[in-house]
């Protein structure tokens, strides 16, 4: 008989800013002035919708993604990130 494989364990969701690849409105960066980054020009909400999250331009009103989760939990960090003193 086999011993059955431990699932490797995920790290927690982090407070760090890990964001390896960045949502934006399209319509914005076209728009962008030059010399303005895409952090400074977007005008973003995010948030929980009925079904998932949702990413908002606020400046042209219109989705920018909307994550369903089918019906799945995830863990988060809602915890802000440690500030050293
Ligand atoms: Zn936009």
């Amino acid at each position: 008989m086999t011993k059955p494989k431990a699932k490797p364990k995920r790290p927690e969701p982090s407070a760090d800013n890990q964001i390896v690849r960045y949502f934006h409105c399209r319509q914005c960066l076209e728009e962008m002035p030059f010399g303005t980054s895409p952090r400074d020009w977007a005008q973003i909400e995010a948030g929980s919708t009925p079904i998932g999250f949702q990413i908002w331009c606020k400046r042209h009103d219109i989705n920018i993604c909307h994550i369903d989760f089918e019906g799945q939990t995830h863990p988060a960090n809602l915890n802000r990130k440690k500030v050293l003193q």
